[in-house]
């Protein structure tokens, strides 16, 4: 008898119809006398209409009492879907993520789960219940209710099965799988069969947003092996799991665009040490994400200086060149360029590592499509360039054409 954890994210519990479909898909696993835990987040939109109410009266709303309304969203779906598996004839009863055994600090509303003393799940599946748990949240030991930040429902779902060491985790969503780009973008974008922890990584942090990041991080640590599938068709999915030595066979295995990046450029700093770190201090203290930094060498004879870019996300640009303009009279720059209208196009695969020429032939593709390079940067698996945001989508189709057919 295997011990399963299946994940159902918002659209796949998005109305009492898609519940009842979830509670046949969990019935059959059942008969085959599998154990089964649940994880379910809230129905879809409903997190948001929570904290758009919490902010109609308030806009800055006390953390505490935010995990305790939101916390509101998960414990509806646990008991529908209860009710839903009770329809079918099945015995299943619902947690919060209290009762399941999830502690956690007590940062509210981005918790870390500290441990899980998953007993009382034992015990229910062993009396053989099928175990539904609300996703997202937690309690501390004090007994306050917390969450796990957005889309914390994946996290709930891995750390359970490493905690239960369950035998499959399945991550259930609106999409067949992870693609080799968005297919909405790139008509011949493929589903993959398998990805590692450290690609899924790097494709997350790109833009494609299939799963919270820390899940997976989370899951690498603890090396859950988990299959991302649909809801909606019985399709298998990707199974996301630690890198083997055939994956590297794949020069590259996604490619991502991510439209949500703007660049501010400071031209002329002065090349001495500590101006990078005056300026990217500043930031950090406002609390904006610097992704791409890109330094040149240094102009001019008498007083060296450089040109100094980096990227941010869309809505933090205008933040961030009036922390750049606060600094003017302190670092001495000559002028601060913000510009929105950039993309990031990254092509990302552990086999970068054990192939040569692939900059190369990315940039050749980019060259040929017209496309002027503005900032790249590399990491072992990955090479992101900054380009124009109007070129992105024809620069990403044909850099997908040219790495995976
Ligand atoms: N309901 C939460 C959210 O919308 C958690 C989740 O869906 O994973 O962020
Ligand atoms: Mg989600």
């Amino acid at each position: 008898m295997a011990l399963i954890v299946q994940k159902y994210g918002g659209t796949s519990v998005g109305n009492t119809e898609r519940i009842k479909n979830v509670a046949k898909r969990v019935a059959q696993y059942r008969k085959k006398g599998e154990q089964v835990v649940v994880v379910v987040s809230a129905m879809s939109g409903v997190t948001d209409n929570l904290i758009q109410l919490a902010k109609e009266i308030m806009p800055l709303p006390n953390e505490r009492e935010m995990d305790m309304l939101l916390a509101t969203g998960e414990q509806t779906t646990i008991a529908l879907t209860a009710i839903a598996l009770h329809a079918l004839g099945v015995p299943a009863i619902s947690l919060t993520g209290a009762q399941a055994g999830i502690v956690t600090d007590g940062v509210h509303t981005k918790a870390k789960i500290q441990n899980i003393t998953p007993k009382q799940v034992h015990a229910l599946l062993d009396a053989g219940e099928v175990v539904i748990v609300a996703g997202f949240q937690g309690q501390t030991l004090e007994g306050q209710i917390t969450t796990l930040g957005r889309g914390g429902s994946d996290l709930t779902a891995i750390a359970l099965a490493a905690a239960l060491k369950a035998d499959l985790c399945q991550i259930y969503t609106d999409v067949d799988g992870v693609y080799t780009a968005d297919p909405r973008l790139v008509p011949g974008a493929r589903k993959l069969q398998e990805i590692s922890y450290d690609e899924m990584l790097e494709l997350a942090s790109l833009g494609a947003k299939v799963m919270q990041s820390r899940s997976v991080e989370f899951a690498k640590k603890f090396g859950v092996v988990f299959e991302v599938r649909s809801s909606l068709n019985d399709n298998p999915g990707t199974i996301v799991k630690e890198e083997t030595a055939s994956m590297e066979d794949v020069v590259i295995r996604g490619v991502s665009l991510d439209k949500n990046q703007a660049k501010v450029t400071l031209v002329a700093v002065p090349d001495k040490p500590g101006v990078a770190a005056r300026i990217f201090n500043a930031l950090a203290d406002a609390t904006i994400n610097v992704d791409m930094i890109v330094q040149n060498v240094s102009h001019g004879a008498g007083v060296p200086a450089t040109d100094l870019s980096f990227t941010v996300d869309k809505a933090d640009a205008l933040k961030a060149t009036k922390v750049i303009e606060t600094l003017k009279g302190e670092v001495g720059y000559h002028e601060a360029i913000s510009d929105e209208k950039i993309c990031k196009l990254s092509i990302v695969g552990v086999g970068m590592r054990s192939h040569s020429g692939v900059a190369a032939k990315m940039f050749e593709t980019l060259a040929e499509e017209g496309v002027n390079i503005g900032m790249i940067s590399t990491s072992e698996i990955k090479i992101s360039v900054i380009i124009d945001l109007a070129k992105g989508e024809q620069a990403m189709r044909a850099v997908h054409r040219v790495f995976l057919g």
